[in-house]
């Protein structure tokens, strides 16, 4: 990469029903960079047919075509072993899936900007440790430098105050002391395809605050739809007697026009959803009354989940200034309504819901390469070097502790702890010359352990000969400014650091990885 611009940086916001990329023009200006089909975002949606991999508007058209072989919502499914069904009759973890759609973007970046050097990716907040793991993994497979996961709504803020105050004053060459002059507390709410963040972030002139976050990683757009294909296919059943749901194709095809349905309701009072199965056709009257009706329930948990945010962070809607949306659904007056009501504020959305995350990764990206790299970026706006973005976990971290009923979740650092951060807890070997610590890492609230996400075993191994019994060990675990832990183990007796390491429970592990990115080099990405 030239040394004084980020013309090798892109900013990927890997979604769940659609991806976008952008760049930064040598001021700092996020520009989302089109697809080679020329469109500023590309279906996260892939077909694979032998060693061909098909990914975008044409592997979406297939939805319906070759359901068996089309992957769709592979967000959905990150951090598992696999994705949901085979595709043509072979096994695929999702963030190879994940790679896939990464690789393209990668290529069609590199297409129009040349060479891409550095990479941010976005995750949901609300995404725990295995699923950004399995994140930068993809990332990796794809043979992208990623220099950074961001939290999606922290983007999307980093994104909002560009707009507002960054390029309005860059452009008028003052923006040194002109950044948001006094704090602005926002709250973002992002629904998307597949998943749901809300976050509050604390804005100042050079620092972003995130004060509390919360969110669903297995709600959004997709529960809309699969509620008006509930209610399309039962009244197919009710006139014809069998269920559109129970064929592939007839299933994929009732998704897309559900969907189609949800996108027209946002602007016209009713609408209608076509069934086709066993060769009959029969259309499904829909209202914006029925579909609000049908769909409440899904809002009221977004909703919720809002409100507790809010109650988190230990404030009061009259403590927050803004209300920014993110995510395709918040086209859906429903949930412009809901918002409105809950806060008292008329929702913003003056930028692009599709392209605001993409564009706040790219800005992210670039005030860490203007951090590392002072005095090297002359374009660079003035404050960027110093900027400060300060995220939260968002999800307690605790260890398996041995009660009389079992094993219960021993917190050791609590949801919305600002990062990064670092806790540590001392243990006792239990018996003469023990070479090793072996404790359970947890993510989640649930007092039992057994609730509880286990991200995997910490290992504290090769400790020093003879120790006697009970000589104190200490664990550090960390969460990092990208959500991810880490551990370090010392043995307080010596003082000295001991060998620890995460055995996680699912996941990759690097020889796996490198094994994965070399099988991708032979299928042809198009
Ligand atoms: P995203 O993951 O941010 O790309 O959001 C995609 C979700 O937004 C999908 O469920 C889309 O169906 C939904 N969406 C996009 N446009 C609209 C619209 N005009 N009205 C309702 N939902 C929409």
């Amino acid at each position: 990469m030239p040394q004084s611009d980020f013309s090798g940086l892109i900013g990927i916001d890997l979604g769940t029903t659609f991806s976008c990329m952008a760049r930064l023009s040598k001021d700092g200006t996020p520009v989302t960079i089109p697809n080679r089909e020329g469109d500023r975002i590309t279906p996260s949606v892939l077909l694979i047919e032998d060693d061909l991999v098909i990914i975008g508007k044409e592997a979406k058209r297939s939805e319906c075509l070759a359901p068996e072989k089309t992957a769709v919502c592979v967000k959905r499914d990150m951090g598992l072993d696999q994705y949901g069904h085979s595709l043509g009759g072979r096994a695929f973890r999702p963030e190879v899936l994940s790679a896939f759609i990464l690789k393209r973007l990668k290529n069609d970046a590199e297409n129009r900007i040349g060479p891409v050097t550095h990479a941010v990716i976005t995750v949901p907040a609300y995404f725990d440790d295995t699923r950004r793991k399995a994140t930068q993994d993809a990332g990796k497979i794809a043979g992208l430098n990623v220099i950074d996961i961001i939290n999606e709504p922290t983007a999307a803020a980093l994104a909002y105050a560009f707009d507002q105050h960054v390029r309005r004053h860059a452009e008028s060459n003052s923006l040194a002391g002109e950044l948001p002059k006094k704090e602005t507390t926002v709250l973002v709410y992002d629904l998307g395809g597949g998943t749901f963040d809300v976050s509050l972030v604390r804005m100042s002139p050079d620092k972003f605050e995130t004060l509390a976050t919360d969110g669903d990683v297995r709600l959004g757009g997709r529960d809309w739809d699969q509620r008006l294909v509930d209610y399309a296919a039962e009244q197919f059943i009710a006139a014809h007697g069998s269920d559109p749901r129970e064929d592939p194709e007839s299933l994929a095809f009732l998704y897309q026009a559900a969907e189609q349905a949800k996108h027209a309701l946002s602007v016209r009072p009713a609408t209608k959803i076509m069934v086709l199965h066993a060769a009959t056709r029969m259309s499904v009257e829909i209202t914006r009354e029925l579909f609000e009706e049908l769909t409440s329930s899904l809002l009221t948990r977004t909703e919720m989940t809002t409100d507790l945010v809010v109650e988190s962070a230990g404030l009061t809607w009259k403590d927050v200034d803004r209300v920014l949306l993110v995510g395709g659904m918040t086209r859906s007056p429903p949930v412009r309504e809901m918002l409105r009501r809950l806060s008292g504020k008329e929702p913003d959305a003056s930028l692009s819901a599709d392209e605001v995350v993409a564009h706040g990764a790219a800005i992210h990206g670039g005030m860490l390469l203007a951090r590392q790299r002072a005095g090297d970026f002359p374009d660079a706006p003035p404050r960027w070097a110093n900027f400060q973005t300060v995220d939260v976990n968002s999800h307690s971290l605790g260890v398996a502790v041995r009660t009389s009923s079992g094993y219960a979740n021993s917190i050791l650092i609590p949801k919305n702890t600002q990062l990064p951060v670092t806790k540590s807890k001392v243990y006792q070997t239990s018996s003469a010359n023990q070479k090793q610590v072996r404790v359970r890492i947890l993510e989640g609230e649930a007092v039992e352990a057994e609730a509880c996400v286990q991200i995997g075993e910490l290992l504290i191994r090769n400790l020093p000969p003879n120790l006697p019994p009970r000589s104190p060990i200490e664990v550090q675990v960390s969460y990092g400014t990208d959500g991810r832990i880490s551990v370090v183990g010392r043995d307080l007796t010596s003082g000295k650091l001991v060998e620890s390491v995460i055995v996680r429970e699912g996941g990759l592990t690097e020889n796996e990885l490198g094994q994965e990115a070399q099988r991708i080099v032979g299928l042809e990405v198009g």
